[in-house]
C-alpha cells in the first residue's frame, strides 16, 4: 500500500479520490481542533499552570516553615539535654543543675522529683494496685457473703492508698547519686619513683574495719566511686550503696531509698494478702450461700477469680522478694554484693551483728541528697 502523502500529491483533482484519501486518513488530521477550542484549551493550560504554580509554592512554603519548627524545636531540645561543658556555659547564669544533669533522669518540679528514665514498669506497678484495689473494693459492695462490706472496702483502698504513697516516695526522689567530677583523668603513663606506670583508672584502696575494699573508676563520671557503690547503666549515674535497679519502681534503689522500697514491697504484700483473704471469703460465702460449684463461680464473679489468682501471684513474688531482703538486712549485704558473691572469698566488713546491721539498715540517719538537682549550676556543681 501506497503511503498517503504520495497519494495526495499524485491525485490531488480527484475529489472521489481525494474522499476516499479522506475517509482512509487517520482521525488526527481530521479531527483538528478549531480555533475557539484551541483558545479554551489554551486558557485552560493556563489556568492549571498558575494552579500547579500555586500549589508549588504552597507546599515550598510548608516546607519552609516545618524546617523553622524543626531547628526551633532541636535547638530547645537540645539546650535541655545539653550536657556539655559547651551547652552549660551558653545558658548562662540560669541555668539549674537538673537541666544539664548528663544522666537518664527524668525530673518534674524544677528538679525536685527524680524518676528513673523508663516510667512503663512504675506506670504498671500502680495501674496493677489501682485496678486491685478497685475490683476488691467496687465488687465487694452490698455483698452478703462480706461482714461489714463498706469498713471492708475502706479497708482496702487505705492499704491501696498507702502501697501508693510508699511507691511514690520510693521513686521519686534521689536514691544516692554521687555527683560527677568536671575535671579530667590524672594524665596517663605518669611513671613513679618505682618505676611503675600508672594510669589515671588504676585500681585505689581504702580499708573499711581492718578490710581493704578496691575503690574502682568511673570513665563516666570521671570519679573514684565510694565502696558498694556502682554505675546504673540505666539511669547513667554512679549510685552510692547501690542495691539494684528495680523495673517496677522505674528507680535505682540504693542507699538514700532502700527502706523507702522496704516500705513499698512490705506494704504491698500485705494489701494483696488481704485482697486475697477478702476474694477467698466472697467466693467461699458465695458458693455457701448458692450450693453452687467451682464452675458456677467462674460464671457468676469472674472478677473476684482473676482478683484471686493475681493477688495469689503478686503474694508469691513480694513475699520472696521482702524474704530476700530480710536476709540481706540480716548480712548486711546489698542485693548486687550478693549477686556477684563479692564477700566469698573474703570477710564481708559491713557485717557487724544482726541486731546491729537492722539497727543500720532500718533506723540509722539517711545522708542528705549529694546533688541538689534545684540549684543553680556552679563550676563543681555537676
Ligand atoms: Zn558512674
Ligand atoms: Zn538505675
Amino acid at each position: 500500500m501506497e503511503p498517503i502523502t504520495s497519494l495526495i500529491e499524485e491525485d490531488e483533482d480527484d475529489e472521489s479520490e481525494m474522499e476516499a484519501i479522506a475517509l482512509s486518513t487517520p482521525p488526527m488530521i481530521l479531527e483538528l481542533p478549531d480555533s475557539s477550542t484551541q483558545e479554551q484549551q489554551h486558557s485552560r493550560n493556563n489556568s492549571l499552570s498558575t494552579k500547579s504554580q500555586s500549589l508549588t509554592q504552597f507546599v515550598a512554603s510548608i516546607k519552609l516553615k516545618s524546617r523553622a519548627v524543626t531547628r526551633a524545636l532541636e535547638k530547645k531540645l537540645l539546650r535541655r539535654c545539653d550536657c556539655t561543658g559547651e551547652g552549660r556555659s551558653s545558658r548562662g547564669s540560669g541555668a539549674r543543675i537538673y537541666q544539664v544533669w548528663p544522666g537518664n533522669n527524668v525530673f518534674f518540679f524544677h528538679g525536685r522529683l527524680i524518676f528513673g528514665p523508663d516510667p512503663k514498669g512504675l506506670l504498671l506497678t500502680m495501674f496493677s494496685i489501682v485496678i486491685s484495689s478497685w475490683v476488691s473494693a467496687i465488687y465487694n459492695i452490698d455483698d452478703d457473703s462480706l461482714p461489714h462490706s463498706l469498713v471492708t472496702r475502706l479497708f482496702s483502698l487505705l492499704l491501696a492508698l498507702i502501697v501508693l504513697v510508699n511507691l511514690f516516695l520510693a521513686s521519686a526522689f534521689d536514691p544516692g547519686i554521687i555527683p560527677r567530677s568536671n575535671q579530667p583523668p590524672l594524665p596517663f603513663n605518669e611513671t613513679d619513683s618505682s618505676n611503675i606506670t600508672r594510669t589515671s583508672t588504676e585500681n585505689r584502696v581504702v580499708t573499711v574495719n581492718g578490710v581493704e575494699l578496691k575503690l574502682n573508676y568511673c570513665r563516666i563520671c570521671k570519679i573514684y566511686r565510694p565502696p558498694r557503690s556502682c554505675h546504673c547503666d540505666i539511669c547513667g549515674n554512679c549510685v552510692e550503696k547501690f542495691d539494684h535497679h528495680c523495673p517496677w519502681i522505674g528507680q535505682c534503689v540504693a542507699l538514700r531509698n532502700y527502706r523507702r522500697f522496704l516500705a513499698f514491697i512490705f506494704s504491698a504484700l500485705v494489701f494483696f494478702v488481704y485482697v486475697f483473704a477478702i476474694s477467698c471469703w466472697r467466693i467461699h460465702g458465695r458458693m455457701v450461700a448458692r450450693q453452687s460449684g467451682f464452675m458456677e463461680m467462674v460464671k457468676d464473679c469472674p472478677e473476684t477469680l482473676a482478683l484471686l489468682a493475681f493477688s495469689f501471684a503478686a503474694i508469691w513474688f513480694l513475699g520472696s522478694l521482702v524474704g530476700f531482703h530480710l536476709y540481706l538486712i540480716a548480712v548486711n549485704q546489698t542485693a548486687y554484693e550478693n549477686f556477684r558473691q563479692s564477700y566469698k572469698s573474703s570477710m564481708n566488713p559491713y557485717d557487724r551483728g544482726i541486731l546491729s546491721n537492722v539497727k543500720e539498715a532500718l533506723f540509722a540517719p539517711i545522708s542528705p541528697s549529694a546533688v541538689d538537682f534545684h540549684t543553680q549550676v556552679s563550676q563543681e556543681s555537676v
